[in-house]
């Protein structure tokens, strides 16, 4: 049985079962709208005239997007799925999601990179929205439309830019897709005149990207022009080709000059081969030349020498000379005795030979023939003096020994050998410089000849070796007799002398004559063979007379020996004076 409390619980149930069933079909109804909703978002998006996406917030994976996107952002559909260009990944999209949400801005601005080389500017809105109960966000892109003020400013620009263009030297072109002129510079106009084709030929390799070249061609007024020209495909934003850009430069006179420039190298280096060999040359003389080289230059600083050149002036080392001044590395005097002539080679330019003589310490002498010769250095310019001096000293000692020698010769050829006193020819020529000096001056003249007395016999009892020495004693006890320098006494022949005394009368004749026998007296030569002493005596005759033009010399001596035939005849040791001598 059912109580009233059960009657109110049933009644309770089929009320909540109706309300249960109003329930579900709300819910049907609701799900229903919900699904219709969703639909219709979907078909909105699809069919918007504006690139649109929905983008799970969560993932940032893309649920829905459009076929306008597809055309103008590049969004893929593969099946039901929405796929970004290769270029973008979701970390893109994530942060478009984050911009917005701390931002909150209306639109932004960005570049959506198409391809690896291509973006397209697009203003971005967007919206937080739900999904299928997924949060998620509904973003508008649209091509960005720059503003009226954005157009003028860019149109100002590019005025800039073709003015610029105008200005500029380069030669300029730009041509359209079908190979039509769409812009040359006034410096393009100047150069080609109506030859812009030419000036617009395409370089091989332009259709790649860019190249560029160097060529050679005539201007307008046929000079000839090196050419380099850039020539680049010109591309719009979204990767089409536009036309060409071409850009050239007159190198010529950069080429002339670098062409200037290589061959002074050129010229420079051959220079400095040639200079290189004139040094090694240079250097191969001086250290082969025994003879001493130096050469300094306008400033007297030595540029190049050789080991004898230093050693001659006392220093050890070329390197203590080269770079340095004369009085700068030697003593004062020495360089006063070399330098003297210097500054005369350099100034008047004049070559000058001479001898220099140097006493060393050690008392040896050198002989230097010494050749001083300006010189101008061709390379530098500069003038200087080359000193070259040869060691002649042996020359000079053969010259002097043989001086010596000579006059060693001489002075033989007028000694008597035995007793070196002099000889017959001595006399003669002393006998006939004298007369003569004697009819200048008309004083008496004297000449004494002196004859040992039986020296035959004393040969014949002696030996002949001890005449000799009898004779060398006779000889030198005359020296003894003379006094006066201008008096000579020679041996005459054999065992004869004679006299010569200039300004002498008989009487001064007669003193000297007695100073004759006195000084034989002296000497005490033992000679037994003698019949008027037991020692050597001697016979004198005397000529004495003022000598006359009319006569010559030999007269004097013709008096002498008749005298001593007189002498001789009155008995020998005793001296006989010519008496019919005309004065
Ligand atoms: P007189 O008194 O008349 O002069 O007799 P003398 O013997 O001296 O005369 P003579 O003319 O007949 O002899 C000269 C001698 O002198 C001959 C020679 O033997 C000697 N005589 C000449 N020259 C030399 C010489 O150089 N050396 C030596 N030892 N004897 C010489
Ligand atoms: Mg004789
Ligand atoms: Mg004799």
């Amino acid at each position: 049985m059912i109580d009233k409390s059960e009657s109110w619980i049933f009644e309770s149930i089929h009320l909540h079962g109706f309300e249960l069933l109003l329930a579900v079909v709300l819910l049907v109804i609701m799900g229903q709208m919900y699904l219709r909703f969703h639909r219709q978002i979907k078909r909105l998006i699809e069919d918007a005239p504006v690139p649109m996406m929905l983008v799970e917030s969560k993932s940032g994976n893309l649920l829905i997007s459009n076929p306008v996107a597809t055309r103008v952002l590049g969004v893929r559909r593969v099946g039901r799925y929405y796929l970004l260009p290769g270029t973008l990944n979701q970390s893109f999209v994530l942060e478009l999601m984050a911009h917005f949400s701390t931002q909150n801005s209306a639109a932004y601005r960005i570049d959506w990179p198409l391809s690896a080389n291509q973006t397209i500017r697009v203003e971005v809105s967007g919206r937080p929205t739900m999904y299928r109960g997924r949060p998620c966000w509904l973003f508008y892109l649209t091509p960005y439309q720059p503003s009226i003020d954005e157009v003028m400013e860019q149109v100002h620009s590019l005025s800039v830019i073709k003015s610029a263009f105008e200005n500029l030297s380069e030669l300029i072109f730009v041509k359209g897709q079908n190979g039509e002129k769409l812009f040359t510079n006034r410096a393009f106009d100047r150069f080609w005149g109506d030859r812009f084709d030419e000036g617009m030929n395409e370089i091989s390799g332009v259709l790649k990207g860019r190249a560029s070249h160097r060529h050679w061609t005539v201007d307008l007024f046929g000079r000839s022009c090196l050419l380099e020209t850039h020539q680049s495909l010109l591309m719009s934003p979204q990767g089409e080709t536009l036309g060409m850009l071409g850009i050239s430069h007159d190198v010529t006179d950069w080429h002339d000059i670098q062409r200037n420039l290589r061959d002074e190298m050129d010229k420079r280096r051959d220079m400095e081969v040639a200079l290189a060999q004139r040094e090694t040359i240079l250097q191969n003389i001086l250290e082969a030349s025994p003879d001493s080289i130096g050469i300094f230059n306008e400033n007297m600083v030595y540029q190049a020498c050789n080991q004898p050149f230093v050693k001659t002036l006392g220093i050890s080392d070329v390197n203590d000379l080269i770079g340095q001044r004369l009085q700068d590395v030697v003593p004062n005097d020495v360089y006063q005795r070399l330098s003297k002539s210097d500054g005369k080679v350099l100034t008047e330019e004049v070559s000058l030979r001479y001898v220099d003589q140097v006493v060393h310490s050690n008392g040896e002498t050198t002989w230097y023939d010494v050749v001083k010769s300006p010189f101008r250095d061709p390379t530098s310019g500069t003038n200087g003096v080359l000193v070259m001096a040869r060691d002649v000293s042996e020359r000079y000692l053969a010259a002097k020994q043989l001086e010596e020698a000579n006059q060693e010769l001489e002075r033989l050829s007028f000694i008597d050998g035995l007793t070196q006193i002099s000889n017959r020819r001595r006399f003669d020529e002393q006998l006939d410089l004298l007369w003569h000096i004697h009819i200048r001056e008309q004083q008496p003249l004297t000449v004494m000849l002196c004859d040992i007395d039986y020296f035959k016999g004393f040969n014949d009892l002696y030996g002949h070796q001890q005449g000799d020495e009898a004779l060398i004693c006779v000889a030198q006890a005359f020296r003894n007799v003379i006094t006066r320098s201008s008096d000579c006494v020679a041996r005459y022949g054999g065992e004869e002398f004679a006299f010569i005394l200039p300004n002498t009368t008989r009487q001064g004749a007669l003193v000297i004559a007695q100073r004759i026998h006195a000084e034989v007296s002296q000497l005490s030569i033992p000679h037994q063979g003698s019949e008027v002493s037991e020692c050597i005596t001697v016979s004198i005759g005397v000529a004495s007379f003022i000598p006359e033009s009319t006569h010559n010399a030999d007269v004097l001596v013709s008096q002498a020996d008749t005298a001593l035939y007189q002498a001789k005849a009155n008995g020998r040791n005793q001296t006989s004076i010519h008496h019919t001598s005309s004065n």
